[in-house]
């Protein structure tokens, strides 16, 4: 079936106009949820702690070798009752100085990702991977993936997100455990975790910045993840006619 689209409000529409995308109505192939993936080895050992004890044992983690080479940690930000869950790789030069994810020109970008589909920053919760970066932004290692994967099982535990939104192929391929190219990991719900929570993939703004001309289908991956989980609980249709009045 076509989708036939979300209504943009005015300031969606700026945005868009600030990623350099057209405003169009995109095609959609909404496609039946598969069957859940095989659960992540989801927090067996899920402490019943809350956001102050895991930050704290985030902060002064020696789990992995990274630790030796990292400025900051980079925990997470963002609003810890989000419906959307923005999930990344790892912290670059500019988040090991500043101890936060996603800033820099990538952030930027993924705020514009962010502003149109209607939310702020500050309305979604970001997290990693890993939450210390590696040397001159390599790929994680699968036993720094592995080190690490409790913090952030333990994050979407805390946040309990309506949807999760995987951020380029090492964040998608390590959620879904899957070493599938992320062009096929794209275009479609994924299910994560025993609770199935919805996943959708899409690029990572640093590779969008590379190829301006994947912005298009950027757009269309948060189209999907919007006809998936409205990003706010709110309900969106009364804030766009109020914006377009
Ligand atoms: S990357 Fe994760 S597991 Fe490794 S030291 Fe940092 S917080 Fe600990």
């Amino acid at each position: 079936m076509a989708g036939a689209g979300p209504q943009l409000s005015a300031r969606q529409k700026v945005a868009l106009e600030a990623m350099a995308i057209d405003v169009w109505t995109p095609r959609i192939e909404l496609t039946t949820p598969p069957p859940p993936a095989p659960a992540p080895a989801l927090a067996a050992a899920l402490a019943p702690d809350d956001w102050g004890t895991l930050e704290r044992e985030a902060l002064a983690c020696t789990r992995c070798v990274l630790h030796q080479t990292r400025t900051r940690v980079v925990f997470g930000v963002g609003d810890r009752q989000a419906r959307w869950l923005v999930i990344g790789e790892a912290p670059g030069a500019d988040e090991d100085r500043q101890g936060e994810p996603f800033v820099g020109r990538a952030g930027q970008l993924l705020n514009e990702m962010l502003r149109a589909a209607g939310l702020d920053r500050e309305q979604v919760y970001i997290a990693n991977i890993l939450k210390c970066r590696p040397p001159d932004n390599r790929d994680p290692k699968p036993e720094e993936s592995a080190s690490c994967e409790g913090y952030l099982q333990r994050q979407i535990a805390l946040v309990q997100p309506g949807l999760l939104l995987a951020v380029g192929r090492i964040a998608a391929q390590n959620l879904l455990r899957q070493d599938t190219p992320l062009s096929s990991l794209r275009g479609r719900v994924h299910r994560y975790g025993p609770a199935g929570i919805p996943l959708v993939v899409t690029y990572h703004p640093a590779y969008l910045l590379r190829s301006p001309g994947q912005k298009r289908k950027a757009w269309e991956d948060l189209c999907l993840a919007m006809a998936t989980v409205p990003p706010l609980r709110s309900p969106v249709p009364a804030r766009v006619a109020i914006d377009e009045r």
